[in-house]
């Protein structure tokens, strides 16, 4: 099972590509600042995944390894190993399903304690594993935890599962332990598995014991940068009482060298393997240069989500009404195949047509190259559902945003975004709410209005794309925060496995 390669440091992200990318890329900074060989660990599907992202941009520093997984063995349907197109009533079965992966990272890692004459310098897993905490104490090895989210977001996310708070009012607004009083949280944040969560059902029974174990790591890393979340991670430390080091914002590098003066710097698409996007990167770049600085909306609901057919019929009517030019991802509405042939009746007649004639709107099916549309000067401002990849390609090119989370920490992420950062306004929030076409229009016409709210939160997302240069720069005198935050997180693993 184990690489004939002496293996420092071993990686176990949770099964989603949200996860095991940002775990790619953390190992890849690694090895390139350190020289150390990273093995990371998964089922046989996402390894697959992995090797093919690593096939595109090799890294001899970095092994991948499988361990068994039969999903059939937990419910699942045949060859699940990830969440994308799993329905929403199993999504349960398939977090609780990944704790089994214990037992045979146990024997991966006997297996190289037995091969190797050294031992791994610490396991990195995901924050959703707190499982491995318990192998390592067992081995003796070091472990840290990762949050792929951000400081705020994953604060919320882990407060709330802990805590349940909403579960011991009767009001919609209650206050989160970790936060001060003035961060009011209400039930249309959480998503519905966390809303109805008691403390007995399959989530609950899944993350109360994952986080709680986490939290006796001896420190976790966060995909985030001390200058852009300042007050998310005072809270974090208070309330973790760990050392967390920000490593972030893992972003594709073209993303933060790429700038209007010099936009072509080669295409960006090449890092989302394994997606076929529903336009060439080169015919979007040509309708986006065709339009004026600062002045598309992009719409998109990230990997997994996609909204209801009446949300879609107002979306569209308020786009055509707002008269401002945009791309928008679109698909298939819930309750249909993601897959599925796009049907016209999902948008109003004739929509598609005076769209293409006007050149109001580019409509993309299914995929679009994003890091291509929010690095383009002409797009001013991105409709997202505020995952944590997308806010940060977004604020790196210091584009405001209009919030419209719908699950995980998208809720947090959002409010964070409106409330501390103020780059953001909501539309909406939730798959249940219900949107108008003139809210639409009139939140459209706010944001990219550049003279009065949507000027004030341009100012503010430039400054944070500013920030977050600033926080990952290699070179010249000053190195970043984020790269020293990494750098000091290898001298105390090293220093650490020094004392024991
Ligand atoms: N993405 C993309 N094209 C799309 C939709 C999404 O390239 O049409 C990429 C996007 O750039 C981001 C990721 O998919 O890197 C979505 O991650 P995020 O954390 O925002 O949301 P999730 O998919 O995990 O909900």
């Amino acid at each position: 099972m184990a690489s004939q390669q002496q293996i420092d440091i071993v990686m176990i992200p949770m099964m989603a590509h949200g996860h095991l990318i940002p775990f790619l890329a953390l190992a890849k900074q690694i090895h390139h600042r350190t020289g150390f060989t990273i093995a990371i660990v998964n089922t046989p599907l996402n390894i697959q995944y992995l090797r093919s992202a690593l096939h595109k941009d090799p890294t001899p520093g970095i092994t991948l390894a499988e361990l068994p997984f039969n999903s059939a063995d937990h419910g699942l349907p045949p060859n699940t190993e990830s969440t994308e197109n799993l329905p929403l009533d199993l999504i349960g079965n398939f977090f609780a399903s990944s704790v089994s992966l214990k037992a045979p990272f146990h024997n991966f890692m006997l297996d190289i304690l037995q091969k190797q004459t050294k031992r791994p310098l610490c396991i990195i897993s995901d924050v959703f594993f707190g499982w491995t905490v318990d192998v390592a104490k067992i081995l003796g090895i070091l472990n840290y935890s990762f949050t792929t989210g951000g400081a705020y977001g994953t604060l919320a996310y882990v407060s709330l599962w802990l805590n349940l708070p909403h579960r011991q009012t009767d009001s919609e607004e209650f206050s989160l332990p970790g936060f001060p009083q003035r961060c009011r949280f209400h039930v249309s944040h959480l998503h519905r598995f966390l809303r109805n969560a008691d403390g007995t059902d399959i989530w609950s029974r899944f993350f109360q014991p994952q986080i709680s174990s986490s939290l006796q790591s001896s420190g976790w890393l966060c995909n985030t940068a001390e200058e852009i979340e300042p007050f998310g991670l005072d809270l974090l430390r208070k309330y973790i009482k760990l050392p967390v080091w920000t490593i972030g914002p893992i972003l594709p590098k073209p993303l933060l060298t790429k700038s209007s003066t010099n936009p072509s710097n080669g295409l960006l698409y090449k890092q989302h393997a394994g997606k076929e996007p529903g336009i060439s990167p080169e015919k979007c770049l040509q309708w986006l240069d065709l339009q004026g600085t600062d002045s598309v909306l992009y719409i998109s609901f990230g990997s997994q989500n996609t909204i209801s057919a009446s949300h879609m019929i107002e979306l569209a009517f308020g786009l055509e009404e707002s008269g401002n030019p945009f791309i928008w991802v679109i698909r298939p509405p819930i309750g249909f195949d993601m897959k599925a042939e796009f049907r016209a009746e999902w948008l109003p007649e004739g929509f598609e047509e005076r769209m293409s004639e006007s050149k109001q709107g580019l409509l993309v099916k299914n995929w679009a190259p994003q890091l291509e549309i929010l690095s383009h000067e002409s797009t001013g401002a991105f409709l997202s559902h505020c995952g944590w990849n997308s806010t940060l390609e977004s604020l790196s090119q210091g584009v405001r945003m209009i919030g419209w989370p719908m699950a995980a920490e998208q809720g947090y992420n959002s409010k964070m975004l409106v409330e501390e950062m103020g780059v953001a306004v909501e539309l909406t929030r939730g798959l249940q709410s219900s949107i108008s076409r003139e809210q639409v229009k009139k939140v459209i016409q706010m944001v990219m209005d550049k003279q009065g709210k949507g000027g004030d939160m341009k100012k503010k997302a430039q400054e944070i794309a500013k920030h977050i240069r600033a926080a990952v720069r290699e070179e010249g005198k000053e190195k970043g925060s984020s790269i020293q935050a990494l750098d000091d997180f290898i001298s105390t693993i090293i220093r650490k496995n020094e004392e024991l």
